[in-house]
């Protein structure tokens, strides 16, 4: 259904624009200039070549290693740019249904943004247990922008209805995710879920409405479940060790965004179904 010849221009778009994601995920908790200097060798400091540059295979044609002090390379460099890429051909065959009906072609960019914005955030999140402020604040005030923009084109009172739920949508999580980190610490005694989750949720509540943001919040809470109980059987984690949240809520959005609520309530309604027989 959809022209590979365009899925293979997305993806390489996509790769071009995860190497730049490399790049705010390691300079933003820096606080160094997103655009200059040009991309460095983090061990010896010599700027890059284009062809360095180049998503994927810059990091192959170098086998990973930098050209001059042969220091290596992380491998996540061209896995970040692999995903971005795999993600936005995603985003090509996506329908979210949060939306409602609107054009395709306005869909596509919103969707490429959206996947844009929270894979710094995981990055980062990874890196220091910390999703930084501004880029939630702005994330959720963009998807607020964009989904109300998405309304107009169908009408004003739509716009209305969907910057109404939206931003419902945006302060329940807020308020909620926030309750909950103060209930959880203290049944627990320390703190179990940082406010910067309350904040991506919050964002996640912008871009997907009240119903979106339950749906990816549950599939979140799914997976983080899964991923620490199984890191926990295998000794990665220790008892009581802080691991991060933001990945399984951005993976939980991405998933309603990329799937669309309806699909995902009909999973639920099979899931239970086949419980009660
Ligand atoms: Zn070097």
């Amino acid at each position: 259904m959809t022209d590979p010849a365009l899925a293979l221009l997305v993806a390489l778009l996509g790769a071009c624009v995860g190497s730049f994601l490399n790049v705010v995920a390691w300079r933003l908790p820096r606080q160094e200039s997103l655009f200059f200097p040009a991309s460095r060798c983090p061990r010896c400091g010599s700027s890059l070549a284009w062809h360095d540059n180049l998503p994927v295979l810059g990091w192959l044609r170098r086998r990973g290693r930098c050209g001059h002090c042969q220091g290596p390379i992380a491998v996540r460099y061209p896995l970040v740019e692999l995903l971005t890429a795999g993600l936005w051909v995603a985003v090509l065959l996506a329908r979210p249904d949060a939306m409602g009906p609107v054009s395709p072609w306005l869909l596509l960019p919103a969707g490429w943004l959206l996947v844009s914005w929270l894979i710094p955030l995981v990055l980062i999140d990874c890196d220091h247990l910390w999703l930084p402020e501004p880029l939630c604040r702005w994330g959720l005030l963009l998807g607020l922008a964009i989904t109300t923009t998405l309304g107009l084109s169908q009408s004003a009172g739509f716009a209305r209805a969907q910057l109404f739920d939206h931003l419902l949508a945006a302060a329940i999580g807020l308020l909620a995710f926030e309750g909950l980190s103060a209930l959880a610490e203290r049944l627990i005694g320390q703190p179990a879920l940082g406010l910067g989750d309350a904040k991506l949720t919050a964002l996640l509540g912008a871009w997907l409405g009240l119903l979106g943001m339950g749906l990816a919040v549950s599939l979140a809470v799914l997976a983080g479940a899964l991923v620490g109980g199984v890191a926990r059987l295998c000794g990665w984690l220790k008892p009581r060790q802080p691991f991060p949240f933001g990945p399984f809520l951005a993976f939980g959005g991405l998933a309603v965004w990329l799937a669309g609520e309806a699909w995902w309530l009909r999973q639920q309604e099979a899931f239970f179904s086949g419980f009660s027989l």
